[in-house]
């Protein structure tokens, strides 16, 4: 009979292993355990667990693994933003950018490969949708990503992670929920909850269960300040609008202390970066504790749109602080390598031919 493919213990946070460990006939310490030597000590072959017992590493290697993607490429731009190219399965890869700034250092991690939202701005939803990772595909970036910096409990060279790689976080819930979960996890890699982030273009029933389910920081991709406006730019918003998007927030952050949504604004020349957009958007902002972060389009091949003038980008940011709104530009890092935001486009083979408009962008190669 063929044996069942083995189970990736990247797959599983502290509960779920708790449960795989309880069904083996273990104590359910054995879950922290193991989880140190994953992400602490960054150990993935059972032979080195040696606070388990020869039977128990004997068994764990029978039927388990503790396993990473390949990394295909790691590419450094000249502002010292990385970023790594990771084969998940023969026709897929994707990609995971480490920004390093003065006092922090982010890792702007995907969740799928590829988006089935196609905002009409973004490289990754151009390229259409192949699948969602895994839990241990998500995590495994930070691993990876941690192990090539040298990052060490002592020495946080990432401070800060944001889901805001490829693909939409909320709509892979299931595996999503579980990295959050290790990621902040002290037997994890031991993230504050503010310290993680989820980025959505607004899919308001996994907002709301994310609100009861982990207690992270929520950025919303609003990009517009009117429905019809952004139905174009962001399709979901048909489906969940700009008032109902508002609300959930507004629940989100009820009962957190001093918590700010962060608002992504992605600046588009002539389209969403008029003074009346900025006036609109100050207005519909007043209800909620927010901080606007403004991002340049960042072009990409095949993209119509071109990127704010830098005066508009300027003209925009000052009308929202006149209402009173934190407001940032964020810096364009990494563009040398194709690493700014909307960029991200991995290496997979799309299945839903959205692409075939688009040409191709050659990011590495995969094996
Ligand atoms: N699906 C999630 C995470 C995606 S990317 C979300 O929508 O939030 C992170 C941010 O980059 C989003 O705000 C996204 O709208 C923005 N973005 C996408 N393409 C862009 C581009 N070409 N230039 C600038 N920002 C872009």
């Amino acid at each position: 009979m063929l044996k069942d493919a083995p189970i990736n213990l990247l797959d599983y946070d502290r509960q779920g292993l708790e449960a795989l460990f309880l069904e083996m006939g273990e104590q359910r310490f054995r879950a922290s355990q193991a989880m140190k030597w994953i992400y602490s000590e960054q150990q993935l072959d059972f032979a080195a667990f040696s606070n388990f017992s020869k039977t128990l590493r004997a068994q764990l290697a029978d039927d388990y693994i503790a396993q990473v993607p390949d990394m295909i490429s790691e590419k450094v731009s000249k502002d010292g933003t990385v970023k790594w190219l990771l084969k998940v399965d023969d026709v897929n890869a994707v990609e995971t950018v480490y920004i390093p700034e003065k006092n922090r250092g982010t890792l702007c991690v995907s969740s799928q490969v590829g988006c089935t939202l196609n905002c009409t701005f973004c490289a990754t939803g151009a390229q259409g949708f192949n699948r969602h990772l895994t839990t241990a595909e998500i995590i495994a970036q930070v691993w990876v990503a941690a192990k090539q910096l040298g990052h060490t409990a002592q020495d946080r060279k990432i401070t800060n992670i944001v889901m805001m790689g490829m693909g939409e976080p909320l709509a892979n819930y299931k595996n999503v929920l579980p990295a959050l979960n290790i990621m902040r996890d002290d037997f994890g890699f031991g993230f504050a909850n503010k310290r993680v982030t989820v980025s959505t273009a607004g899919l308001v029933p996994y907002i709301n269960q994310l609100n009861q389910d982990a207690d992270v920081s929520l950025a919303i991709s609003l990009h517009a300040p009117y429905d019809e406006l952004r139905n174009q730019l962001v399709p979901l918003n048909k489906k969940y609008n700009i008032a109902t998007l508002l609300d959930s927030c507004k629940n989100f952050v009820q009962n957190k202390r001093k918590a700010r949504i962060t608002i992504e604004y992605t600046l588009i020349d002539g389209m969403n970066d008029l003074p009346e957009h900025a006036h609109a958007l100050g207005k519909l902002l007043k209800q909620l504790p927010t901080k606007i972060n403004l991002i340049p389009f960042n072009p990409f091949p095949g993209t119509a749109f071109k990127q704010s003038k830098p005066q508009n980008i300027e003209r925009f940011k000052e009308i929202c602080m006149k209402h009173g709104l934190i407001t940032t530009v964020r810096k364009t890092r990494g563009d040398d390598i194709d690493a700014a935001c909307g960029q991200l486009a991995g290496d997979f083979m799309d299945r839903t031919r959205r692409s075939a408009t688009i040409k191709k962008i050659p990011l590495g190669v995969v094996a």
